[in-house]
């Protein structure tokens, strides 16, 4: 079984060469907050790897193929240069790399709609990562609502970005209230949801977590967990969520482990710890790539 990691980021040169500057000429603050601070300890936050050092990452990993994510930008122009961006990616390395388009519905229903046309045309095979709370529309946003719609119909599944609402402060972050994710599973019931970073704990809610629970239509993905909840605590999470509803996902290149002396491969680092956190045969081999070949295989 092939060892997937469905949370990764990657940037065109054009971004990586200067990304606070690129950041300032596009029109991305948010992201530009997020992703090119610099830590209470100095360092900073990512690297700004190219295609090359992703994979070499992958390598080391063991990590046999990557589902790059696509950022949850304010301008649609961004959104479109991201997916050809995309696209040439999995074009270049269809053995190594998938992808997920990104959209914002402030384009307007018909460009939105015929831009993810475009992009499962190109090879593309979900959406994500999306953040309405980010991006500033709101859940029931027309457009949006389409957008789930045509998700259902293409089988394209949808990562959605979710901050924890008890976990730790950082510049840039967004409350992401988790009703409104119950709320979009159960109105698009053909529709997979991806929701990253452990969906913020969703099924251990004391008042959400029973109903996404039953919703199958709800998966996560483990995407910067390090970060959030340390150490992980793999085996008590896929106790409660279930093994066939989680994804490995590192969020590459966000550097995972910030106090460690040395600079770690974050990916590598983090896979291990879910290869020797102690779950069974079918826990590991679901989470580590199986149920990612299932959702985003189209
Ligand atoms: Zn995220």
């Amino acid at each position: 079984m092939p060892i997937i990691d469905a949370h990764v980021h990657l940037y065109p040169d054009e971004v990586n060469r200067a990304p606070a500057a690129w950041a300032i000429e596009h029109g991305e603050p948010h992201w530009a907050m997020l992703c090119t601070r610099v830590r209470k300890n100095g360092r900073p936050v990512q690297a700004f790897p190219g295609v090359d050092e992703l994979l070499r990452a992958m390598d080391e990993a063991g990590v046999d193929r990557a589902v790059l994510q696509g950022w949850y930008w304010q301008n649609h122009v961004t959104c479109v240069a991201q997916n050809r961006f995309y696209a040439d990616c999995v074009r270049a390395h269809p053995d190594r790399l998938s992808a997920c388009a990104t959209l914002h519905p402030n384009a307007g229903m018909d460009v939105v709609l015929a831009e993810i046309r475009r992009a499962v045309d190109d090879g593309l095979c979900g959406l994500g990562e999306l953040s309405p709370h980010s991006q500033g529309f709101s859940v029931a946003d027309e457009t949006w609502r389409a957008v789930l719609a045509l998700a259902g119909e293409l089988k394209l599944p949808v990562n959605l970005h979710v901050t924890e609402p008890e976990g730790k402060n950082y510049p840039g972050k967004i409350e992401t209230p988790l009703v409104d994710f119950v709320r979009m599973a159960k109105a698009h019931p053909r529709t997979t949801f991806v929701l990253a970073h452990w969906g913020a704990r969703l099924p251990l809610h004391p008042e959400l977590g029973v109903e996404a629970r039953l919703s199958g239509n709800i998966h996560y993905d483990t995407a910067a967990s390090p970060l959030i909840y340390s150490p992980v605590v793999a085996g008590e999470m896929l106790a409660v969520f279930g093994h066939e509803r989680v994804m490995f996902g590192s969020d590459f290149p966000l550097f995972l482990y910030p106090q460690a002396e040395e600079q770690p491969s974050s990916m590598r680092a983090f896979a291990d710890e879910f290869r020797t956190a102690g779950l069974s045969e079918d826990a590991q081999v679901a989470v580590l790539g199986g149920n990612a070949a299932r959702l985003f295989s189209r």
